[in-house]
């Protein structure tokens, strides 16, 4: 099989032909339906291909509406045995080192859900070839499985429900690239305080408080909509939210000048941040900030600078910035920004299988058998597919991707392993290295 276009696997048929009682595979393949697997997987998708629709579902939904994470969602929490929405929250990890353990004692539920895939993709596998003998299919009436196995997959799918669902989008979505020039100021009190709290999920906030007990929550630089205010921070370490938050509170503290802040940005989350232990609380004066900029050598003339930078951008985008907020005040008075669709909603993690068997036999149709693995292979009803399948009905052999550089590596070895055996070989080897430095 030449090697053709990157075919995305079906989630069924990739279950379908893993070891399911090694837990590294599961949770390999857990994180590779949440799309979070490296891309040296030889079974990972892509990202120079153009994202299809599936792709764009995947990535604009959560854990409740894309059918693939929604899958991983449901297999954790079976093998894990706990279905609380919170449970999930706090525990799901994509690292491997929490992962495996966590999924270990269960492992054995997945064997027989696997057997039963299994036989029904049997099943189907073999009708594929007896239907092509007897011409089924040619008038498209398509025989799908036999009556047992019909039987068991209807009971399946039939555990789902059709429904129309709907997820609030994180912050708002429609305004997240929306750019600010400079750091809009919530409070311009002397005295005001940077405050930052860490919760019992370990979910940090950031807000400003002023002398008389006022808050705001902290904006996210640049980008004040990408995130819910006071979120996106973090200290105590060299990271992303640290990184942002030494922006937010120097752009804070100089009257909103992201010029002079970007200067200093690096030094104060060594100097500042990341001496405040990530469990602390973490509570830093605006004055303090001030003094710090003094060690620093900023003058007075460099804030008065600041201060005039963002007074004539002030100006400027004084038009702009009064149609973000109008926007957003109307998308809050409406109850923020929810996405809704129909979908079929699976009832638990085999149940989640079907329905991708189901999608699967009813796009693609033809399932072939892996000559390497024995197990099925998705074939689509296009032209390389239609070839694929000739071949595979005429007797020649059909790979997976993976399957197939495997199978090859296998056949290289076994060839050199035998000619190194048999006498002569390495005679005739030399006489044909000769010949060749003849001719050049
Ligand atoms: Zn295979």
């Amino acid at each position: 099989m030449k090697s053709m276009k990157k075919n995305k696997e079906w989630p069924s048929l990739r279950f379908a032909r893993m070891n399911v009682e090694s837990a590294e595979e599961v949770s390999q393949f857990i994180l590779w339906l949440c799309g979070w697997l490296p891309a040296t997987d030889p079974l990972a998708d892509d990202d120079r291909e153009p994202m299809d629709s599936e792709d764009l579902l995947e990535h604009l939904w959560g854990w409740s509406g894309a059918p693939k994470m929604r899958m991983a969602k449901l297999l954790w929490q079976q093998l894990v045995g706990n279905n609380s929405e919170s449970y999930f929250d706090q525990q799901f990890s994509s690292n491997p080192a929490y992962l495996v353990p966590e999924i270990t004692p269960s492992i054995g539920q997945l064997i027989p859900i696997q057997q039963n895939l299994r036989w029904i993709l049997e099943a189907r596998m073999e009708r594929e070839r007896e239907d092509a003998l007897i011409g089924q299919g040619s008038w498209g009436e398509d025989f799908w499985l036999p009556r047992d196995q019909a039987a068991y997959l209807r009971q399946q799918i039939r555990r789902a429900s059709p429904d129309l669902i709907e997820e609030k989008s994180l912050y708002e979505d429609s305004m997240e690239y929306t750019s600010f020039p400079y750091f809009e100021l919530d409070s311009d009190e002397a005295d005001r305080t940077y405050v930052g709290t860490v919760d019992e999920e370990f979910r940090a906030f950031v807000e400003i408080v002023d002398s008389h007990g006022n808050r705001w929550p902290l904006k996210f630089p640049r980008s004040p909509y990408k995130v819910e205010p006071g979120t996106g921070f973090f200290w105590g370490y060299g990271g992303h939210g640290p990184y942002n938050l030494a922006l937010a509170i120097l752009a804070d503290a100089v009257g909103g000048d992201y010029e002079l802040s970007d200067e200093l940005r690096s030094g104060f989350l060594k100097q500042v941040l990341m001496e405040t232990p990530q469990a602390d609380r973490l509570q830093i004066s605006r004055a303090e900030v001030m003094a710090w900029l003094e060690t620093k050598g900023v003058s007075a003339v460099q804030l008065k600078e600041a201060a005039a930078r963002v007074a004539k951008l002030r100006d400027s985008n004084q038009q702009k910035i009064a149609e973000f907020t109008l926007r957003m005040e109307t998308i809050h008075k409406k109850g923020g920004l929810v996405a809704q669709r129909f979908d079929i909603v699976p009832a638990d993690f085999e149940c989640a299988l079907y329905l991708d068997l189901m999608q699967n036999l009813e796009r693609t149709g033809w399932v072939l058998r892996c000559s390497h693995c024995k197990q099925a292979l998705a074939c689509p009803r296009t032209p390389t597919g239609n070839r694929q399948r000739a071949r595979w009905l005429a007797g020649s052999p059909v790979y997976h991707e993976d399957c197939f550089a495997k199978h090859r590596l296998a056949h290289k070895r076994a060839y050199w392993q035998k000619r190194t055996e048999t006498s002569g070989f390495r005679d005739s080897e030399r006489l044909r290295a000769q010949k060749r430095r003849r001719v050049s």
